[in-house]
């Protein structure tokens, strides 16, 4: 297929849709590679709009790495929006990068990463414009390896029949192995097509190959086996574990954005993986153990990312970063360093500990107090030993007394619905801790000037977690308690107008759950669902529940069978056979712990505890302390 530029016939389509500047390419530290100098293309795609995909961190890395290597170029497309997905079907304009405007089919690998199940639909109409057959065994050798990568990855089963390919865990080593293999087996002249590529990949056990496998049945409809269809294929794949993060000082180049994004700042990782053990937590679990970077490398970064982004808003992340071994060097030293500059520092840290408002108090030397979230995530003290969320209440008020007496004036509490054994009174227990948080605000400043926010999402039992064999809890019990909720804050003549709520309706939550714990059937309700105008599930604006269930019914897929039905032990779960090197006797343990309010400490400062990741996958906790500071940066 001809790589020429699509952009004279998308150029003639752009002053017809809203927001055009989002598909025009060029932002800083964007690059364009020649296309016949390169043997391996990669279209590396985030399923979402513009303002969402271009921070994502995980695209950004790949497409540097990718982009270092010789003979080989990376470019990125994001989902686009109906206005000029209607325009483009119009005038035959297939689905193109936003760097050099090529078409993605003339690509050798797309390579799509899912941080969340709601993209998948939009990966279809990305297929469908750019005229890749959605179906993987349509596909032909003039067609790109559709694979997938991020957290939805580790159960890609819903999707299975619309890969090429999956791959689990961290992308940096693996996306240049593939591309080894790739420029290998051109270069021998494609032997075997397709398959004998598709194979070489399936083979070396880091890259799920869906159609090598089989999904067996029982008459009850549950999984009875999953095993390989030839010969060569492992019967397990394994994530990818990246050891040293200091080796991989990725993104070196920040992205730039032209159009206005979710995040506009510079983030840097500051560990990767989370040993907290919260059993909600589906990151946590698949992204163990911990490695952190060290503080001199997260300095050198911070310094290297304000220099070549021009940013003026530095991140650091992961999922919970006040635990960095370092933390304290790192704020103060970072404080000191970035002190009566235009650079302000952002830790978007839930902890909840007075230790959590010292670092924040550090960061916001720059800028303003505005706000400060805590997520104790249980509104009771037994719904958090369920989830493992050691908080206890009492924690929680000395915190939020400290950041009230310390200026902060707003503090926002982060609460899940819907989890196992969930009661009512546990919900209603979120009012109480709100008034008590207000009272206690009140008494430490002498001011009726504070404000606290409940924020409550909908919990998805996601796969790899303890909560994998759990029943998600229904959508109407999850509306019914949060209207009650919200009604008795609204009565509440004492604290009612100092609290803020902020909550969604539960029926997304049960589209998540069908496609997070679904297998190759709900593939099915998603093409449905497509078919019939489902684009950007993750936008309340365009989610709609009654065609997704419209669908199911359509197809003959059970929503409730795949959400709201409680697991047994030994039943055969659709992502078994993909290893995120959980032991599931561990899991099935931590499973029935959470049913008696068993707690379990982070093995970052407790011995192991055999969660089994790093005997099967060969790694390691890394953490410091180091002992190293970080030095002012001399000014040129
Ligand atoms: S194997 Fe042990 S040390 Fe490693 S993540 Fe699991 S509990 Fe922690």
């Amino acid at each position: 297929m001809s790589a020429e530029s699509l952009f004279p016939r998308l150029e003639a389509l752009l002053p017809k849709v809203q927001k055009p500047i989002q598909y025009v390419g060029g932002e800083l530290n964007s690059t364009v590679k020649d296309w016949d100098e390169a043997t391996v293309r990669w279209a590396l795609m985030y399923p979402d709009a513009y303002e969402v995909g271009l921070p994502n961190q995980g695209v950004q890395i790949l497409y540097e790495i990718l982009n270092e290597l010789p003979e080989t170029l990376a470019e990125r497309t994001y989902a686009v929006w109906p206005d000029l997905e209607a325009l483009m079907r119009a005038e035959g304009v297939p689905q193109f990068t936003v760097d050099a405007h090529r078409p993605v089919r003339a690509f050798d690998v797309l390579g799509v990463s899912f941080s969340t199940e709601l993209g998948y639909t939009n990966l279809f109409t990305a297929l469908d414009l750019a005229g890749i057959p959605l179906e993987a065994v349509a596909r032909t050798e003039a067609d790109p390896i559709v694979l997938a990568g991020g957290h939805a990855a580790f159960n890609p089963e819903p999707i299975a029949d619309f890969l090429d390919a999956a791959v689990l865990g961290d992308g940096e080593q693996i996306a240049i192995a593939i591309t080894e293999v790739i420029r290998e087996w051109k270069a021998e002249g494609r032997p075997g097509g397709r398959d004998g590529l598709l194979l070489r990949l399936a083979e070396s056990g880091g890259v799920y190959v869906p159609k090598f496998y089989d999904v067996e049945y029982l008459p009850d409809g549950r999984i009875q086996r999953v095993v390989p269809n030839r010969p060569g294929v492992p019967s397990r794949v394994f994530k990818h574990t990246v050891m040293d993060l200091d080796d991989w000082p990725y993104p070196k180049k920040p992205l730039v954005p032209l159009a206005e994004t979710v995040h506009e700042r510079f983030s840097v990782e500051i560990f990767r993986g989370c040993t907290r053990g919260c059993r909600f937590c589906q990151a946590g679990m698949i992204t163990r153990p911990v490695r952190e970077r060290s503080i001199t490398v997260i300095g050198d970064m911070v310094a290297n990312g304000v220099k070549e982004s021009g940013f003026t808003e530095v991140g650091l992340l992961s999922l919970s970063s006040a635990d960095h071994s370092e933390i304290a060097e790192v704020a103060k030293g970072l404080a000191d360093r970035y002190e009566g500059t235009n650079t302000s520092l952002s830790l978007p840290s839930t902890r909840v500990d007075a230790f959590n408002i010292d670092l924040a108090n550090e960061f916001s030397r720059n800028g303003r107090r505005s706000g400060l979230t805590f997520a104790p995530e249980g509104g009771s003290e037994r719904m958090r030993k369920v989830i493992n969320k050691m908080v206890t209440e009492e924690d929680l008020i000395r915190t939020v007394t400290t950041a009230y007496s310390q200026g902060w004036r707003q503090v926002k509490l982060y609460f899940m619905c819907g989890l196992p054994t969930e009661e009512d009174v546990d919900v209603m227990g979120i009012a109480d801790l709100a008034r008590k948080v207000i009272k206690a605000g009140r008494e430490a400043t002498g001011s009726r000037d504070i404000r606290c926010t409940v924020s409550i999402g909908g919990f998805v039992p996601k796969p790899h977690t303890p909560f994998q064999w759990a029943a998600q809890c229904d959508h109407e019990t999850v509306d019914r308690r949060l209207r009650e909720l919200r009604n008795e804050l609204r009565n509440d003549k004492q604290y009612g107008k100092a609290i803020g709520f902020r909550y969604h309706d539960g029926k997304p939550s049960i589209v998540e759950g069908l496609l997070s714990r679904g297998d190759r059937r709900v593939g099915r309700v998603i093409h449905a669902v497509w078919a019939d105008g489902g684009r950007f599930d993750g936008w309340s604006e365009h989610f709609s529940y009654e065609r997704w269930m419209k669908a199911a019914a359509e197809v003959g897929v059970d929503v409730d069978w795949y959400t709201i039905r409680e697991r047994e032990e030994h039943e055969v779960l659709p992502w078994d056979h993909l290893d995120a090197g959980l032991d599931r006797e561990w899991l099935w343990q931590d499973w029935q712990d959470a049913l008696s309010d068993v707690e379990v400490e982070d093995c970052r400062w407790t011995p192991c505890y055999d969660c089994g990741v790093c005997p099967s996958m060969g790694t390691e906790i890394q953490i410091g302390p180091t002992g190293r500071k970080l030095l002012p940066l001399t000014v040129v």
